[in-house]
């Protein structure tokens, strides 16, 4: 067994990409072991301790590992752990949501949130400190773009809440994973899909790929290349206007890449997965809710394998608009029905602990 420095493995493994136990792929778990001279037999306990069991800095109570091997991995050469604490928690009233602040050794904090049902809970994650897309109405695109979280960052987010989802519901365990939190998943593609493919492998915490969603606001180049990511995750793509003029206000990447383009590469996705798009329009009272809105919008997705998820905006401070009323919503609902697509109205669950994206790390620093 040899003793290298953690400077050396990431050296000579994840070059410019600093990660940690939690973000190791089982294929790299074995390559850093090999390095190591530790027999690669060794990762299937070690990844079971670190992605199922969640033994987080209790490395020492995981069950399977020879003793000297815990050893090597609790000494100061082995792979550091992901560093992550709880700044800030807060469940909703109705109590299915708990949404977290998550704070990193840069001091820079993200969310998390845990929402559901027994039997179908969901975890909210993030992919980015901030944001870069700048859409006017969300919280965290009024903060601006910090940094991209790494992958270990990203799948310690999902130990964190299903940590407290086995606390607070015994028995339970995370069904569904959306990338929905902070940032634009598709902005930092490689450390997402890593994150996602670990939470989905079968040796760890088992997630089906088709329990992943992951929310885009149209960044088209990662909409191609999640075309042809081997794994088949949902697609959901935020909409909010069924003309370059209207979107261009609310989505600024719009102007980069325009609603024709973006749904041209929605229907290469739709095709290459065989796999239905799901499409999010956040109803914005007197902006985008209209009958005439609701049948543009019908025609731009005709013919495409697509379901839309209407969303009655939930307000931040940021931006002056407001929610429509549950009649303007059902009318907005009924013509895209009437078109042929299904629809579903997504309930603004956890409200009242800012759910929405970057919704609580903004009302903290207030
Ligand atoms: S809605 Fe999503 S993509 Fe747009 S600014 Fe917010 S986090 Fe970024």
């Amino acid at each position: 067994m040899r003793w290298l420095s953690s400077a050396d493995y990431f050296a000579r493994l994840f070059m410019n990409a600093p990660n940690t136990l939690e973000g190791l792929r089982f294929a790299a778990l074995e390559a850093v072991l090999q390095l190591a001279e530790v027999n690669p037999v060794h990762a299937r306990p070690i990844f079971s301790a670190v992605q199922r069991q969640l033994v987080g800095e209790g490395l020492s109570t995981a069950t399977g590992i020879l003793p000297p091997v815990q050893r090597w991995l609790e000494s100061d050469t082995a792979i550091p752990l992901t560093k992550m604490a709880l700044v800030d928690e807060t469940p909703s009233a109705d109590g299915f949501t708990r949404k977290y602040l998550l704070s990193m050794p840069d001091r820079a904090e993200v969310e998390s949130v845990q929402m559901g049902f027994p039997g179908r809970f969901t975890a909210c994650l993030s992919s980015q400190v901030g944001c870069a897309m700048g859409c006017v109405f969300c919280a965290t695109g009024q903060m601006g773009f910090s940094r991209n979280l790494t992958t270990g960052e990203i799948v310690a987010q999902a130990h964190h809440v299903e940590r407290e989802l086995r606390r607070t519901n015994p028995g339970e365990r995370l069904r569904n994973i959306v990338m929905m939190g902070m940032g634009e998943p598709l902005h930092n593609f490689e450390p997402t899909m890593e994150a996602l493919d670990i939470l989905t492998d079968n040796r760890g915490l088992n997630i089906g790929p088709a329990r992943v969603a992951i929310s885009t606001v149209g960044y088209i180049p990662g909409i191609q290349k999640l075309a042809r990511h081997p794994k088949r995750y949902s697609l959901a793509v935020s909409l909010h206007g069924a003309s370059d003029e209207e979107r261009g206000k609310l989505v600024p990447i719009n102007k980069r890449w325009p609603l024709s383009e973006l749904l041209e590469a929605c229907r290469e996705y739709s095709a290459l997965k065989r796999a239905r798009v799901f499409f999010a329009w956040t109803l914005i009272r007197g902006v985008n809710d209209s009958d005439d809105h609701a049948q543009r919008l019908a025609e731009r997705l005709q013919g495409m394998d697509a379901h839309v998820n209407l969303i009655p905006l939930n307000a931040t401070e940021g931006f002056d608009g407001q929610a429509p009323d549950d009649a303007r919503v059902r009318a907005f609902q009924q013509i895209i029905q009437n078109s042929g697509l299904p629809s579903t109205v997504r309930q603004r669950r956890g409200i009242d602990v800012a759910a929405g994206c970057g919704q609580l790390k903004a009302r903290k620093k207030s």
